[in-house]
């Protein structure tokens, strides 16, 4: 049976035209771009050309606002200890509990060697940010503010246009990892006021070991790596021409498609969230159900572990996430399901360009008898609730909000 791939979170396949458009890099064009001769002078056009590419895509105002990085994790990092070399007075971050390991724990790390203040907004159990919390942190002490534009597990929008204005009128930089956003939801960049935004483009049907920053034009950045003068002095090291072409088509594509595989990707995810919660009782969808990402379901499945769920999907072809990609492999709930006070795992479906309705229907044939087995007892699982009574049993037993990391 074919193998169904719903982990679109974790990483996408590259397009097959993202390819196609890569693979002349690794072949006769494969000069230098710093090169002054013919062989880096083509070469050289195609980097302009990607960085045009998402400059289109995220809305940006200049093309040189655009620098190419290793990825998100790198983007993120340059990001936060810019903002930090930047503004040596002000020795604050605040970011959100569910932001992604390349945001916290970095956070984490410079607590403890810097001695830099780090406010954790917390969410409530729908994954929303304590917006009140997030006003009470924001003083002139902060150097920057870090939050997600989605989250990577629950598929959750943070409002980041209103909060890095609110950011500006503390005189903090605002940046925002978007890794999980770009290519699934359109940007103006230039209409507001976020200063740097991280991305990467294995998430976007693009290849690995690539990503962006942007930088809005007259914000101060430190090169977090050292070096060469490529990338006008913002990421030494000779660029990774294959993988700028490749992300620069993946990001065009993307502009192309986007509008007409949200709807699609969405019509799937809600395929298989009203299947589930239909076939099987004491299921919910976690997180914000308005404001997220078309192509996320978190499904939480009363006493079970999602990590159990996802072994036994896996034994029959499907691909799918228990928590983040990152933190697979352990059985706690993850960092994000602790803040929003759940008191299990779920399984996290995501959806790309390459699913189909027949994805949905294979999950939606294996999943009530995999539920049932696991919850032990054959058609007697516990007494059957509402998924609404379920979302708001749990949250209610657990308190309103509170961040455990
Ligand atoms: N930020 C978020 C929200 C992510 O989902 C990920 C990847 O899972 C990253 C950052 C890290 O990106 P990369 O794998 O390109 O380093």
């Amino acid at each position: 049976m074919k193998p169904v791939y719903l982990d679109n979170n974790a990483t996408t396949r590259v397009d097959p035209e993202v390819v196609q458009a890569m693979l002349p890099f690794f072949t006769d064009q494969f000069g230098n771009p710093s090169s002054a001769h013919a062989f880096g002078g083509s070469v050289s056009a195609a980097v302009r050309k990607a960085r045009r590419q998402l400059q289109a895509l995220i809305g940006a105002e200049f093309d040189d606002e655009i620098t190419f990085t290793s990825g998100g994790t790198e983007s993120d990092n340059a990001a936060l200890l810019s903002a930090l070399e930047a503004a040596p007075n002000r020795t604050e971050i605040v970011t959100s509990a569910v932001e992604h390991p390349a945001v916290l724990t970095l956070c984490a790390h410079l607590e403890n060697t810097r001695r830099v203040k780090v406010h954790r907004i917390s969410v409530d159990c729908r994954g929303r940010l304590d917006l009140d919390a997030y006003m009470a942190a924001l003083t002139p002490q902060v150097a920057i503010v870090s939050i997600m534009w989605a989250n990577n597990e629950t598929g959750v929008i943070f409002p980041v246009a209103r909060l890095a204005e609110l950011a500006k009128e503390v005189g903090a930089l605002f940046h925002t990892d978007a890794v999980q956003a770009v290519g699934k939801l359109p940007m103006d960049l230039k209409s507001t006021a976020i200063d740097m935004l991280s991305l990467s483009g294995h998430k976007l049907h693009g290849p690995k070991g690539i990503g962006a920053l942007f930088v809005k034009r007259g914000v101060n950045f430190y090169a977090l790596i050292k070096g060469g003068h490529q990338e006008y002095d913002r990421r030494a090291g000779t660029e990774n021409t294959p993988g700028i072409v490749g992300l620069g088509m993946a990001a065009e594509l993307a502009s192309k498609f986007m509008d007409d595989e949200s709807t699609r990707v969405k019509s799937l995810r809600d395929r298989l969230e009203n299947g589930v919660l239909q076939r099987i009782p004491n299921t919910f969808v976690t997180g914000d159900t308005l404001e997220r990402l078309p192509n996320t379901a978190n499904i939480a499945f009363e006493s079970i572990q999602g990590d159990a769920i996802q072994i036994l999907l896996s034994r029959v072809g499907i691909a799918c996430s228990a928590g983040s990609a990152c933190s697979s492999g352990s059985l706690e709930p993850s960092h994000v399901l602790r803040a929003m006070n759940m008191p299990h795992g779920a399984v996290r479906f995501s959806f790309a360009r390459d699913n189909g309705e027949a994805d949905v229907d294979r999950v939606l044939e294996v999943m009530p008898a995999i539920v049932e087995r696991l919850r032990g007892v054959r058609n007697s699982g516990p007494g059957k609730r509402s998924a609404e009574d379920l979302q708001f049993g749990l949250c209610s037993r657990a308190g309103r909000t509170g961040s455990r990391s």
